[in-house]
């Protein structure tokens, strides 16, 4: 895409980074588009720990294969939220199978846990002179957070833009895609060299399952990410 490339905004991006599909194609799409990209990285004590390694192996592989992104590729940030399993008591935090709610949510739902860490990305932000934030939260997932809709988020941007009293953009470049899309996102955005990086190196599953590789990447095969995963990998092979 060489139109992009030389019509790079000049702003700074902060992506909000766990080392999962949804956002590395998050931290290929800034990294296209910004001139300065940091991570940021969230541990709150979840199933998925091996998430935060899996960030560490697709950073320094975005920068081994792509060198126009390594370029753009700023610092890292990891918060300890361990906090927040002090105020949840679900399946992402605790040993307890995955099931829905009263609300038809899924019991691996933090309340409010993309508002907390907007809240945090907003400081951190200001402080390293960023100005965008991009998340890779979507709303065609069907797991029905109510954090994660883009009228809570474009909130969340006047809140924040507001209360640091600093422009402060939120950016979520796969609100509108379904997980087929998000694959065809990182084909569209890194060919087969992105694709194979995130089979290999991102994390999905929420057991933190990294035992077997399917043709969509490692996982149990059977959880909520999972499913969702392999159907998208699936739905996009076939299109
Ligand atoms: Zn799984």
């Amino acid at each position: 895409m060489p139109a992009a490339v030389s019509s790079v905004d000049p702003r700074r991006a902060l992506v909000l980074f766990s080392g999962g599909q949804d956002s590395t194609a998050c931290l290929a799409w800034a990294l296209q588009r910004f001139a300065h990209v940091e991570t940021l990285g969230f541990d709150y004590g979840q199933r998925h720990a091996v998430e935060l390694e899996c960030r560490l192996h697709v950073r320094h592989a975005l920068r081994l294969q792509f060198p126009l992104w390594a370029r753009r590729l700023g610092e890292d940030h990891l918060l300890d939220m361990t906090l927040l399993g002090q105020i949840s008591d679900t399946a992402m935090t605790s040993e307890r199978a995955i099931e829905m709610n009263a609300q038809g949510l899924p019991n691996t739902f933090v309340p409010a846990r993309n508002l907390l860490f907007f809240n945090f990305a907003g400081a951190i932000a200001y402080r390293r002179g960023l100005s965008v934030l991009v998340g890779g939260m979507c709303e065609t997932d069907f797991s029905g957070y109510p954090d994660c809709r883009d009228n809570t988020l474009k909130a969340m941007q006047v809140a924040l833009s507001l209360g640091l009293d600093a422009p402060m953009v939120i950016e979520t470049p796969l609100m509108w895609l379904d997980k087929a899309q998000t694959w065809a996102l990182a084909e569209a955005l890194g060919g087969d060299a992105l694709i194979d990086l995130t089979i290999e190196h991102t994390h999905t599953c929420y057991l933190g399952e990294r035992e077997e590789l399917h043709a969509w990447g490692y996982g149990c095969g059977l959880c909520p990410a999972c499913d969702l995963r392999r159907r998208g990998y699936e739905a996009w092979v076939a299109s």
